[in-house]
């Protein structure tokens, strides 16, 4: 039998994206193989549990386009399915003069990106939204929030079956050969034949891309994020999100607080390298995974024009009390003690050989294949929104988001 797609990978971008082909072709003959044994296993499934909006993204950007639509859809979707979330609001803090340009930079960018209701905090302002944060000036962000990003993920795999999709867990993808004018998938649970083949493998994105003959043009590096929890008599120090304004060199927020949909409050994630690419550890080590990373000389360029903040990021992992001095920051009156050891999430960062960090969402896209090579954040907010850009570039190659 010949499918009308496959979809390789059961994280939300590749869940998204079968919902949404089914949801504009119901008769489609739809097949999903995903590696593991569960959905959503591995980035979908460890990170902060956000719905960003558009607040730090170049305006015209497929991140900015996608991440304001998607809000929306996700949030009508968690709606119509009865999921868990909740549109709490986000203050992002300045804590020092140098600070405050980069804050206005972020109004300016959120407003180009039309996000409605932002207002800016003085200190005052911000102790009323957050009465232990402390910082020189604030914007408040109301529509973002927070959601259970795996019940979204089991949701959607649910609908996809009830319209006809197959999902095939335990199956991993090896390779993909075009074949009369088709495409031939070998995995570990069997040779299938489809029309068209979409690859959203995240931490394997590049690794995908080459399984289809092409060449990805960036590498994945995996950057863990660590996390801690506060300790629940201290929970009340924090209300609902409360972030740091990133740096513009690096494309993580830096660590911040987080209420988690069903409880509790999150600090997190840093960013350190990792030596598998599913490396929640320290001491998970992958060689082929490792050897990738350093025989990459992006990764090199990127640690020469970085090398204090690697440092100072490797420095706050194996130290809890210099993750606290971050958080402090933010909330003075965290202590050490205060932190609880949290999980950790690996992020999927694609990197070009001269160091450079790709920001944007992107695509590899040829006859018969596309695939996602670059997914970050906020791509589980905008995965909705980037199933149908995904649909609308196969229905018309060529055309952008
Ligand atoms: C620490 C952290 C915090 C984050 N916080 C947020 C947040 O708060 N809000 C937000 O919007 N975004 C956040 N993100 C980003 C978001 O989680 C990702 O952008 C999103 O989950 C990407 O989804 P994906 O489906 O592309 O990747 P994944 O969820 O990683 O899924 C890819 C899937 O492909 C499978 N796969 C790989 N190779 C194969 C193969 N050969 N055969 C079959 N299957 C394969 C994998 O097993 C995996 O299940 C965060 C990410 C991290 C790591």
């Amino acid at each position: 039998m010949t499918y009308d797609v496959i979809i390789v990978g059961g994280g939300i971008v590749g869940l998204a994206t079968a919902f949404r082909w089914l949801e504009a072709h119901p008769k489609s003959r739809l097949l999903l193989l995903e590696k593991e044994d569960r959905l959503a296993a591995h980035q979908t499934g460890n990170n902060s549990g956000v719905l960003h909006s558009g607040l730090y993204y170049k305006p015209g950007s497929a991140k900015a386009k996608l991440s304001v639509g998607g809000l929306q859809q996700m949030i009508a979707f968690c709606r119509e399915h009865r999921i868990a979330f909740e549109q709490c609001g986000k203050v992002v803090v300045a804590t020092t003069p140098a600070e405050l340009p980069r804050l206005e930079t972020l109004w300016e960018r959120g407003n180009a990106n039309g996000l409605q209701g932002l207002r800016r905090l003085n200190p005052a302002e911000i102790r009323k939204i957050e009465p232990h944060a402390a910082g020189l000036a604030a914007i408040h962000v109301p529509q973002e929030g927070i959601v259970d990003y795996p019940a979204v993920c089991e949701k959607l795999g649910d609908l996809i079956r009830q319209r006809g999709g197959e999902i095939r867990l335990g199956a991993r993808m090896l390779n993909i050969a075009p074949e009369g004018g088709q495409q031939i998938v070998t995995s570990t649970g069997g040779r299938f034949r489809g029309k068209f083949v979409i690859t959203c493998g995240g931490l394997h994105a590049d690794r995908l891309v080459r399984a289809g003959g092409q060449k990805p043009g960036a590498q994945i590096i995996p950057f863990r994020g660590e996390y801690y929890k506060l300790r629940p008599e201290r929970a009340h120090l924090v209300r609902h999100l409360i972030y740091p304004v990133p740096d513009p060199k690096f494309p993580f927020l830096g660590v911040h607080f987080t209420r988690l949909i069903h409880g509790g409050i999150e600090a997190g994630p840093n960013a350190v390298l990792a030596f598998a690419r599913e490396g929640y550890k320290w001491t998970d080590l992958n060689l082929r995974d490792l050897a990738g990373s350093l025989s990459f000389p992006g990764l090199w360029r990127f640690l020469a024009k970085y090398p204090s903040m690697c440092g100072y990021e490797i420095r706050r992992s194996i130290s809890r009390r210099e993750f606290c001095r971050s958080l402090q920051k933010l909330v003075p009156e965290i202590r050490t003690e205060d932190l609880e050891p949290g999980g950790a999430g690996v992020r999927a960062q694609a990197m070009t050989a001269d160091g450079k960090l790709v920001e944007d969402f992107d695509f590899v896209e040829v006859p018969g294949q596309l695939h996602v090579i670059n997914a970050p954040s906020p791509a589980a907010t905008a995965s909705l929104a980037i199933g149908s850009t995904i649909l609308h570039r196969v229905f018309n190659p060529g055309i952008s988001v």
